[in-house]
């Protein structure tokens, strides 16, 4: 079975780890045979919000070239990047792609909640009770319509996302699966477009999406997923590759994704 992760942070990102050839000599040493980086392109800087419209892309492809060098023979590396936070300012969301070299694949996240929670970032998602994450949960879909709306972009990535945080900080489980025709309509709007679902790893948590909602996609018509980690860190470089192979096939899919300069290219399941 071909053996991806398309969900991978370096020190291209804040809270990146690893440099791409140490990533690159991990997928190898755990049986990969492709690999997609995909550092954080955001329009805020981490922590302060503050406006950011550049990426040090000299660094990146430096490193893509040292891992290509030393690894390419044994896999296939392949530069992509997260767009976060296009919503809160698409003019610099458009910029930070229009300066971008050619990129294999464009992620599309939304990490932050709308000016109503004051664009809380969901990593410093508070204990509450439950009302509010179910606020925070319908906030999370209405802006993520936004995103699909505008549409610049390859995979929705992690859908589903403040279910990580509600469990990480409140030590919640909650579910999206109530909300089926606000995922219908996001599902309507990218479908047709040819933008496809990331199933993410979640680090070797549950997967996001869930399985229902990854069936609803399925049957929607919805035929492209890719499969990423999420990894920060070598821990989860390429964690539960096969697992979600089979979640997918479980759901109804023959195939997954990866990508070339922003097609996708199928492979079995
Ligand atoms: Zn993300
Ligand atoms: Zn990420």
């Amino acid at each position: 079975m071909y053996l991806c992760d398309y969900h991978l942070h370096s020190t291209g990102s804040p809270d990146g780890t690893m440099t791409i050839p140490e990533i690159a000599a991990v997928a190898v040493e755990r049986g990969l045979q492709e690999i997609c980086i995909t550092d954080h392109l955001d329009t805020i800087y981490w922590q302060t919000y503050a406006p950011r419209d550049s990426f040090d892309w000299a660094a990146s492809l430096k490193q893509l070239s040292q891992a290509r060098e030393q690894y390419g023979s044994q896999l296939e590396i392949r530069l992509g990047a997260e767009l976060g936070e296009a919503t809160i300012a698409f003019d610099r969301a458009e910029k930070l792609l229009s300066d971008a070299p050619d990129l294999d694949f464009v992620i599309g996240s939304v990490h932050t909640a709308s000016e109503k929670f004051h664009f809380m970032d969901y990593y410093y998602l508070e204990k509450r009770d439950e009302a509010y994450y179910q606020a925070v949960m319908d906030d999370y879909l209405d802006e993520t319509v936004k995103l699909v709306r505008w549409g610049k972009f390859q995979v929705l990535g992690h859908p589903t996302l403040p279910l990580r945080y509600i469990k990480n900080n409140a030590g919640l489980t909650l579910s999206f699966d109530d909300r089926m025709d606000r995922l219908e309509e996001i599902f309507s709007l990218i479908i047709p477009k040819g933008i496809g679902l990331e199933l993410n790893i979640n680090r070797g948590d549950f997967p996001l999406p869930s399985p229902a909602i990854l069936r609803r996609y399925r049957e929607m018509g919805g035929e492209i997923v890719t499969i990423g980690s999420d990894a920060h860190d070598a821990r989860y470089i390429g964690v539960q590759v096969r697992e979600c192979q089979e979640l997918l096939r479980q759901c109804g899919f023959t195939h997954f994704a990866a990508y070339r300069r922003g097609n996708p290219v199928f492979h079995p399941l």
